[in-house]
């Protein structure tokens, strides 16, 4: 019997890209392969930690780097690292107040709500948020007037959640931090470079291992010593309640081999994929499909599906999507517009087919 059956859950087709509320990311069989072997032997674990780590900083050109539980257990222990310095006491009482210095300074439009919120993982990892300019600007004034003994480091997050507009950018950030001598960290959660803001002077970025890299529930801080040898020590504090298994500290080693030896899909692929789909969705009386690129403008194609000449309303038909099994979800940003789109990353021929079908189904049932 299979889980779905044993434990009676919903088989999901996930085509609205990469959602924590889905289980973000499919991992490939190469990573399934290393996940057996991590939970079927038995490891020294900071020895684990520390090569797989000095491992990925090779292949990445960086100095270190440490496998973390998620990018948000990354960001609480960064900030407890840069706070405590390697400190034992600290160790054991990150939120004493004997530390003083504990000041982080970020673009108030970039304090958002990721499914949690930046701010709440700066403060778990003891840090004192501290917002720059506006909800609609930040200049690099506005990050220095700020700057004074309490700051123990400098915050940057790149990400579509942001304010893209009038923010000051990731350079702009780094050359304040080096005047001032100060550490900046980068959550770079859903990006898909690993290396470009390490090159850009960044001292420690922060990925999500099931994001762009589509490995384990995971983590990954890349960065300069001694900043990661302090985050590794946070196991033996703070970190202990965001311990990783072995079998992902390693299925995650692996997932990042795999991405930058193939990196993701192209878009190429992505358009060569959806245009049997497409075809498959305008044969549907009144549905026009087309191929769209993403908003933002990344490499990144998807189906769009106007159903504006149809009887009932795109919020209607998503929400008939998603009930029964399969239950299909879909990108519903512009739903007001009468549009659904399909992000097909995480979906291959046959579930295509399945929404194909299952579309069908719900707009002959609606006639
Ligand atoms: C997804 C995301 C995170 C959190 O990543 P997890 O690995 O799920 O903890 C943090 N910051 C941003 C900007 C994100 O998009």
């Amino acid at each position: 019997m299979d889980v779905f059956e044993k434990y009676n859950l919903n088989r999901v087709i996930n085509a609205s890209g990469k959602m924590t509320i889905l289980g973000v990311s499919k991992v490939s069989d190469g990573v399934v392969l290393d996940q057996k072997i991590g939970g079927q032997s038995f490891f020294e674990m900071s020895d684990l930690i520390e090569k797989t780590g000095a491992y990925i900083a090779e292949k990445l050109g960086t100095e270190n780097a440490t496998i973390v539980s998620s990018a948000s257990a990354g960001i609480a222990q960064s900030i407890a690292a840069l706070i405590g310095e390697g400190d034992h006491y600290h160790l054991m009482h990150p939120y004493s107040d004997k530390f003083t210095k504990r000041e982080i300074i970020l673009p108030k439009g970039h304090n958002v709500n990721y499914g949690t919120s930046v701010e709440l993982m700066i403060q778990q990892g003891g840090g004192v948020v501290v917002e720059a300019g506006y909800a609609n600007e930040c200049h690099p004034e506005q990050v220095e007037m700020l700057i004074n003994e309490k700051t123990a480091a400098l915050f940057y997050v790149k990400s579509h959640h942001t304010v893209q507009k009038s923010m000051l950018s990731i350079e702009e950030m780094v050359s304040i931090a080096k005047k001032h001598q100060l550490p900046l960290v980068l959550d770079a959660a859903a990006e898909e470079d690993l290396v470009k803001y390490y090159q850009q002077g960044v001292d420690l970025a922060i990925y999500s291992g099931g994001k762009a890299i589509e490995g384990p529930s995971s983590g990954l801080v890349i960065g300069k010593d001694p900043y990661i040898g302090w985050i590794q020590l946070q196991s033996k504090g703070l970190g202990r309640s965001m311990k990783i298994g072995k079998e992902n500290i390693l299925g995650l080693t692996r997932a990042i081999e795999e991405y930058l030896t193939y990196g993701s899909e192209s878009g190429q692929s992505m358009i060569e994929r959806l245009e049997p789909f497409i075809e498959q969705l305008n044969a549907i009386d009144d549905v026009v499909a087309t191929i769209v690129q993403d908003g933002a403008g990344r490499d990144i194609y998807r189906a769009k599906v106007d159903l504006n000449n149809l009887e009932f309303s795109a919020f209607d038909m998503i929400a008939a999507l998603k009930k029964g099994s399969p239950s299909v979800y879909t990108r519903e940003y512009q739903a007001n517009n009468g549009i659904i789109e399909f992000d097909i990353r995480s979906v291959n021929k046959d579930e295509m087919d399945e929404i194909v079908k299952k579309f069908n189904h719900i707009i002959e049932e609606n006639k």
